[in-house]
């Protein structure tokens, strides 16, 4: 007899699937199959769960969230507006009350560092989280709705007869559902496979490294300034991944150990022949990075592959009886100040959940039916894409990544040395440094038009 939360085996469930005695009739048919424990599938299954469905959530990984990287932090209004006091049994490492953005040159940071205890840790709009931790609880919350959820178990195809999808088809065998949940992150396999996307084109991702290097708390503590259950995030241009655009570096701080990362454009990588490790180890080695981490070490190392722009047009999200959400459906944001998927995985994941449980209630899982997943989209996720995408042309201006972080660097630099030989007006200071670098006309250009597009 099949009890709502019960863990089963992958193998039961494939036998149960299969067997129509009365005590297995729920296992006979799923309404849906979501694939992928990430934070999209964990969200869509948690809430379709909810709304009453039986639905079936599949993860490849030993245990959600056991192979997913990611920089560190999460946006919390999904969270907060599904869970609302979600702090109190989320696995939190910290929130976030200290910002920086940090232009660096080789030798130089000049970082806008804001820190605010204007309210109390937990009203913070993010906080960072460990994903082996994280996803777990997040699949753990679907659990205890009532989905089942299978690990170590990987979809390898769509299951589709004459034409339509009735469910998936894993290590052989195939499980029927009405509906099918694609979670399965930026690799997309089955999105393509259901005629959602195209090919995922070499520039339509960036890849992303990170380690993670093991401090104690009271070092976390003291090195960027924080206290009990305080985080710091902090983005950086120019270097490591400088001079190549639309690249950044992060570091996030966990309770006792901090995240450090590099995210990158592989085409431009493999055009100037940088190893993108190369990166990650130039940014541990800066020093302003060195004094951060000293004493510590690197116990983590992970890459992946990040969505780099919406590559489908939202209202192609949806096919039959067939949806995409998160980074399976390409959204990201990348600010070149913050990085967002996870909560627009999860704000994807509850607009899918929504359409679910309307076309279930309808009677019937067709195109038309889902249609509401795209409305869903648009209230909240696709507003924010497309300033998004408008501001990404300002990420790939070089000049911001190059000459920019320079004439900073340089102009600030001069403007704290004092020779005792007469120190220049700020203007006079910058007009020498722009010299021979960028013009006035140029620099005002490029600033009026990041201010009108981001
Ligand atoms: C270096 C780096 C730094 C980042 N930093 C941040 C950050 O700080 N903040 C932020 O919000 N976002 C960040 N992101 C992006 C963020 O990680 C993703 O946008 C987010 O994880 C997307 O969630 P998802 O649920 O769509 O997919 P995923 O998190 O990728 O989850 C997909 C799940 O599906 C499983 N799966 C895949 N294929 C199959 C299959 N065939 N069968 C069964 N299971 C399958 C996977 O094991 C995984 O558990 C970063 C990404 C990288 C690479």
């Amino acid at each position: 007899m099949f009890h709502r939360g019960a863990r089963l085996s992958r193998e039961s469930v494939f036998r149960a699937s299969a067997i129509t005695t009365d005590g297995l009739t729920f296992l006979e048919k799923f309404d849906v199959i979501v694939v992928g424990a990430g934070p999209a599938g964990s969200t869509a299954a948690y809430l379709m769960a909810r709304g009453g469905l039986k639905v079936l959530l599949l993860e490849r990984g030993k245990s959600p969230g056991e192979k997913n990287i990611f920089g560190g932090r999460i946006y919390s209004h999904v969270l907060k507006r599904i869970f609302g006091n979600f702090g109190d049994e989320a696995p939190v490492e910290r929130y976030v009350v200290r910002e920086s953005l940090g232009l660096m040159t080789d030798s130089d940071c000049t970082l806008l560092d804001f820190s605010s205890r204007r309210r109390g840790t937990r009203d913070a709009s993010s906080f960072i989280a460990r994903r082996s931790r994280f996803d777990k609880w997040l699949s753990e919350r679907a659990e205890a709705e009532g989905a089942l959820l299978v690990t170590g178990t990987r979809v390898d195809d769509l299951y589709i007869e004459n034409g339509e999808i009735r469910g998936i088809i894993s290590a052989g065998e195939s499980i029927d559902a009405d509906c099918v949940v694609d979670a399965e992150g930026v690799s997309a396999t089955l999105a393509r496979r259901g005629g959602l996307r195209s090919d995922v084109l070499p520039g339509q991702v960036k890849v992303g490294v990170k380690e993670t290097v093991k401090l104690s708390r009271e070092q976390v503590n003291d090195r960027f300034s924080l206290e009990d259950d305080e985080g710091a995030a902090s983005v950086f241009i120019g270097y490591p991944a400088g001079y190549l655009e639309a690249s950044g570096a992060f570091i996030y701080t966990n309770s006792d150990s901090v995240s450090i990362g590099v995210v990158a454009d592989p085409v431009k990588l493999s055009a100037s022949r940088i190893e993108v490790q190369r990166l990650v180890e130039d940014f541990r080695l800066h020093p302003f990075m060195r004094r951060l981490l000293r004493g510590g070490s690197v116990i983590e190392y992970s890459a992946h592959m990040i969505p780099n722009s919406v590559p489908v047009a939202p209202e192609n999200l949806v096919r039959g009886n067939f949806i995409a959400a998160g980074d399976a459906a390409g959204l990201f944001i990348n600010h070149g100040f913050t990085y967002r998927g996870v909560d627009l995985a999860m704000a994807s994941g509850e607009a899918a959940a929504k359409a679910v449980v309307a076309a279930h209630s309808s009677g019937g899982y067709s195109r038309e039916q889902l249609a509401s997943y795209h409305s869903h989209l648009a209230e909240a996720v696709l507003p924010e894409l497309e300033r998004a995408e408008r501001g990404a042309d300002v990420l790939h201006n070089p000049r911001i990544f190059s000459d920019y972080t320079h004439l900073i660097s340089d102009f600030m630099s001069d403007l704290f040395s004092i020779d005792g030989f007469g120190h220049g007006s700020v203007s006079s200071i910058l007009s020498e440094n722009m010299k021979g670098k960028v013009s006035r006309i140029r620099m005002l250009r490029d600033m009026l038009s990041a201010y009108r597009k981001m």
